[in-house]
């Protein structure tokens, strides 16, 4: 219909019909209407309105001259603006042609951010993003998504800041658009209380979050168990609605989401000129990576809407977030436990430990509960290889072992990795792109 509509455009406005060229009237036509689907659309429906030809309106012979010069002028308009917009069309496709193509391995919250980094920052890429699961069936969705990072003793901490605060810039920024509790953020404030104080009194952290503070004796006074504690205003990201809106993000970028399981990186050679990897705890058998291990966190989320401030143990052993539609409350952390299923002792431990620092949460009603494994590592793993078979060689890009901060480093970390991915593709720009597939 549009086509046929698009046809009219051009007999009726014969100005705009590109005499000679190469593609035809019919091409032409087609690239028209992709171009300016909306404008040849209108631009008929007032054509339809006045019947099968356009009827002009009268002018006198003593305008006429003048009217003539106008349409002239007009002419000469709209045939710049298609040459324009045609050379911009041409261009686009000459670029599209010569994209390096970058797959992403997984659609957690690490896979996403840094598909979407790369499909935003380098226009040179064509970006895939081939996961086994998607939101919401990672782990994910089940975190509860607070920016607070755990100290890494053997990450310089220097990298760890950086991470934390680009994270925290791009969250923040989130939250202050009417769109934030339809992507899953918000501002929280809460304590974070020690039984013991800890180590560093000032976690490196502290000026990026707000209103960062160590508590007085009188607000110590609200948890008898605790000695010491912080008081500071963060975000919460949850990944139920973010996980969601980074799809969108990245398939308005362009880019592409697929189902699918990769259990070896050369299966996507040759598809592919660069393979970046945010398998989470996927990335073990994946790379055969012994240093990465899981951490099993098991959650709650109830219905207390009362509870408006956050209670969290240091160590990360208990806490109680308020969200956005429930109150997450955790957790659990045991390592090298492979187990997806709810545990009921965990259940049960969890809401007793809760209690314990938020007693009204005995009249909050359970909503859900969910498990997910933290993909967790000493050093978090965030570098480029190069993979060798047979004289062939696989650009790779590795962004997984997050561990229990992998919403609070996610952003950080996707810049970085986008970087490293710009470093690769121009080193491939001086090798020939297309290959044929091994496989
Ligand atoms: C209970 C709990 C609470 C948490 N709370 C917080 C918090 O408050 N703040 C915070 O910062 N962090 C928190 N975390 C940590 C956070 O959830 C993780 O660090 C983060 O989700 C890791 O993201 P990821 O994208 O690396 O992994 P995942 O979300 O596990 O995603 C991995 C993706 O890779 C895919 N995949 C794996 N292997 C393959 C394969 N072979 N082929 C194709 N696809 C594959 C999967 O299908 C999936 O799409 C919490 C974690 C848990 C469990």
């Amino acid at each position: 219909m549009l086509r046929g509509l698009s046809l009219f455009w051009e007999i009726s406005v014969p100005q705009l019909a590109v005499p000679g060229s190469a593609t035809g009237l019919g091409g032409r036509s087609l690239l028209w209407e992709s171009l300016y689907p909306s404008l040849t659309a209108g631009s008929l429906t007032a054509c339809k309105g006045a019947g099968a030809k356009p009827t002009r309106p009268h002018f006198g012979v003593a305008n006429a001259q003048e009217q003539q010069s106008g349409r002239n002028k007009e002419k000469a308009q709209q045939s710049e603006l298609k040459d324009s917009l045609e050379r911009k069309q041409l261009e686009a496709a000459a670029r599209t042609m010569n994209k390096i193509r970058v797959a992403v391995i997984g659609a957690g919250v690490v896979g996403l951010s840094t598909a979407v980094c790369i499909a935003e920052s380098l226009p040179g890429c064509s970006v895939t993003v081939i996961a086994e699961k998607f939101s919401p069936h990672t782990t994910s969705n089940v975190a509860a998504g607070i920016l607070s990072p755990h100290f890494s003793p053997e990450t310089p901490v220097e990298r760890q800041k950086r991470w934390f605060e680009d994270t925290f810039a791009h969250i923040f920024s989130i939250a202050q658009s009417a769109e934030a509790p339809d992507i899953g953020v918000q501002f929280l404030s809460g304590w974070e209380i020690f039984e013991e104080p800890p180590k560093e009194r000032i976690p490196f952290w502290s000026n990026i979050v707000l209103a960062f503070r160590v508590m007085n004796d009188a607000e110590l006074k609200r948890f008898p168990q605790a000695t010491f504690g912080w008081m500071y205003t963060t975000l919460i990201c949850e990944c139920t609605n973010y996980l969601p809106w980074l799809e969108k993000r990245l398939l308005n970028a362009g880019g592409q989401l697929q189902t699918g399981k990769v259990t070896d990186f050369w299966e996507l050679d040759g598809k592919y000129d660069i393979i970046v990897n945010c398998s989470g705890t996927g990335a073990r058998a994946l790379t055969g990576d012994t240093k990465l291990y899981p951490v099993r966190g098991q959650i709650h989320k109830v219905h207390a809407p009362w509870l408006k401030h956050f209670v969290r143990l240091g160590n990360g052993a208990i806490y109680i977030y308020p969200g956005i539609s429930s109150v997450i409350l955790g957790g659990t952390r045991q390592r090298d436990d492979w187990r997806m299923s709810v545990d009921p002792s965990d259940s049960e431990a969890i809401f007793e430990a809760c209690c314990a620092y938020e007693p009204s949460l005995k009249l909050s009603h359970k909503l859900f509960e969910g498990v997910g494994l933290r993909p967790t590592r000493a050093v978090l793993r965030l570098e480029k290889e190069k993979l060798k078979r047979g004289g062939r060689q696989m650009h790779l890009v590795h962004n997984y072992g997050h561990g229990g901060a992998g919403v609070s480093f996610h952003w950080g970390t996707a810049k970085e990795a986008a970087q490293l991915v710009q470093e690769s593709a121009a080193e491939i720009r001086g090798q020939p792109i297309y290959t044929k597939s091994r496989l």
